[in-house]
């Protein structure tokens, strides 16, 4: 009955986290659009474009996933993009007390809006984009939890922050 699911963050940057929940999405639904989130308030280090073209490098083998940005509030994107669903990555305990004030919060904007939850493999359980970008200013190896063109882009901008 769902044809899409808008799959809304930061993915400053996208990380095998959220990799691993587009592919679970994907195997239930047959469209995902993940929306990037263009918030300067966040302070993220890579652009919106540079955001999108890092999930579109890493997602490009995965069919059916679509990219797409937005400003403001999610729920004025879902009625432009005509979709009702939004998904979300839920991992440790302490994504739910802000996930679950996310959804009343966009419930009562828009009532008609569900939000659903997917868990990615216990291996990303504890990885977010601000672990990633912390272990790629001490220089890391990142090969375990981002796909090889974030790793690239990750140490070529911070390198560029460096100088
Ligand atoms: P936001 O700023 O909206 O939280 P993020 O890019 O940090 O944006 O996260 C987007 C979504 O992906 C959130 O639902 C988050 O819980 C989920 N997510 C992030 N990292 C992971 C991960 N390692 N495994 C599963 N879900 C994740």
């Amino acid at each position: 009955m769902i044809d899409t699911v808008v799959y809304p963050g930061s993915f400053d940057p996208i990380t095998l986290g959220h990799l691993d929940i587009i592919e679970r999405a994907r195997g239930l639904f047959p469209r995902v659009i993940v929306a990037v989130a263009d918030n300067s308030e966040k302070r993220p280090i890579f652009t919106a474009a540079e955001r999108l073209e890092l999930i579109r490098t890493s997602a490009a083998d995965i069919p059916g996933v679509e990219t797409d940005t937005f400003t403001g509030l999610l729920v004025d994107y879902l009625e432009k993009a005509g979709c009702f669903t939004i998904l979300r990555g839920l991992r440790a305990v302490s994504d739910f007390d802000y996930e679950f004030q996310m959804l009343l919060t966009n419930r009562r904007l828009l009532p008609r809006v569900e939000t659903i939850f997917l868990m990615p493999q216990e291996k990303f359980f504890f990885l977010s984009s601000s672990l990633i970008k912390e272990l790629a200013r001490m220089n890391a190896d990142l090969r375990d939890f981002v796909p090889p063109s974030v790793e690239r882009a990750l140490k070529a901008k911070l390198a560029v922050k460096k100088a």
